[in-house]
């Protein structure tokens, strides 16, 4: 049943104000379609929305918001010690991630305490301590806006890079994800290679305590969104070449770099935005957060104009000082003014 003018606020984990003109939460693929149809039909702009925690919601959302509640799983037995996991895209990513640490399945242990729901998983190919969605992703269940029509993504086909895919690109706003299809292995893979992880678990850890491990690692460093509004990391790593990297460790020979590859180098926003002044400071009702400079943060009452503000000047602080743009992770949902679809 389509809704009219339906609060946001407590659907996205900055807790900005907003409303969408309509909204439909669909529990089926029939649903998803109908909703599909509708939108078709009438022409409206078309926002899919699941947990909220990579969000920046400006006031008014015309059209139609969907919010995905198929909320079922099953695995499926597949080659030698491996399994085929299919996730409704309403399933909880961190609940699936303890559920199938539980099993003994291995492959997304790493991206435990992630807020949101699977069907988001593939937009920017979640990662976190080492790995990334795409490693263990077999295919991407879809509608697409035109037509209403069902497809199927296979992993290559999502053009998956570093918080990266199709669907922030030529699928953007265009499809509803429906189900994932994940590909997990009995066989203990652990891995540890990312900040003190291996001195947080036992000798031969099982994944379980991995998800334990990781867990307590990340309630330490971020933010709870159900304490201080926030959308975990609000600038993804700078990607710099290797001459650049070189000039800026002369100058700051402590700067954080990570080789890649292909030769470029990843950098640490949060240090560099730390090394401009910034960690902590406060701007009306937001600013960034006093532990961990990547995270800005809603402290209430404020708006996505003035995070958006904030934004800003973190980027344009971090560019004048050190040569290097940042760019925004969440996705600015939404109009500055109300106005009809
Ligand atoms: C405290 C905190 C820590 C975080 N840590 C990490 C981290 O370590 N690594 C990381 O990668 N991210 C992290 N994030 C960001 C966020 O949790 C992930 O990007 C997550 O996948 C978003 O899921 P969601 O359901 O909340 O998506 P939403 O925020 O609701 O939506 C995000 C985007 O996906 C689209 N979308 C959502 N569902 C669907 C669907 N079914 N079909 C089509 N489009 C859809 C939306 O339109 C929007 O463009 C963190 C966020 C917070 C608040």
């Amino acid at each position: 049943m389509i809704q009219h003018d339906v609060d946001l606020t407590a659907a996205n984990t900055l807790g900005l104000p907003a409303t969408a003109e309509r909204l439909v939460t669909v529990t089926s693929l029939a649903q998803a379609h109908e909703a599909l149809v509708e939108a078709e039909r009438h022409d409206w702009p078309l926002t899919v929305i699941g947990g909220g925690s990579n969000l920046v919601l400006e006031p008014w959302l015309p059209g139609l918001v969907v919010r995905p509640a198929l909320t079922d799983y099953w695995l499926e037995p597949a080659d030698g010690d491996t399994v085929r996991v299919h996730v409704g895209a309403g399933v909880n990513w961190h609940e699936l991630v303890v559920a199938m640490a539980e099993r003994g399945l291995w492959g997304i242990e790493n991206l435990a305490l992630i807020p949101g729901q699977a069907g988001a998983a593939p937009i920017q190919n979640i990662g976190a301590y080492g790995v990334e969605l795409a490693e263990v992703l077999e295919t991407v269940h879809l509608l697409e806006r035109d037509g209403a029509r069902e497809r199927v993504l296979g992993r290559d086909e999502c053009a998956f890079g570093y918080r990266d895919s199709v669907f922030k690109h030529a699928l953007e706003n265009r499809v509803i994800i429906t189900r994932l299809v994940l590909r997990l292995s009995h066989r203990p893979r652990p891995r540890l290679d990312y900040g003190d992880l291996a001195a947080r678990v036992p000798a031969s850890p099982s994944a379980a305590d991995v998800v334990a491990a990781v867990s307590a690692v990340r309630r330490e460093k971020l933010p709870d969104p159900a304490v201080l509004g926030n959308a975990g990391s609000f600038f993804t790593n700078p990607i710099v070449d290797a001459e650049k990297a070189q000039r800026l460790l002369d100058e700051w020979p402590d700067m954080p770099h990570f080789p890649l590859p292909d030769g470029h180098v990843k950098l640490a926003a949060g240090w560099l935005i730390d090394r401009c002044g910034l960690k902590g400071v406060r701007d009306g009702h937001v600013g960034v957060h006093d532990r961990q400079a990547l995270v800005l943060v809603h402290h209430g009452g404020g708006s996505a104009a003035e995070l958006l503000a904030l934004a800003e000047r973190v980027t344009a602080m971090v560019e004048a000082r050190f040569g290097v743009r940042l760019t925004r992770e969440p996705r600015v949902l939404g109009e500055a003014v109300p106005g009809k679809a």
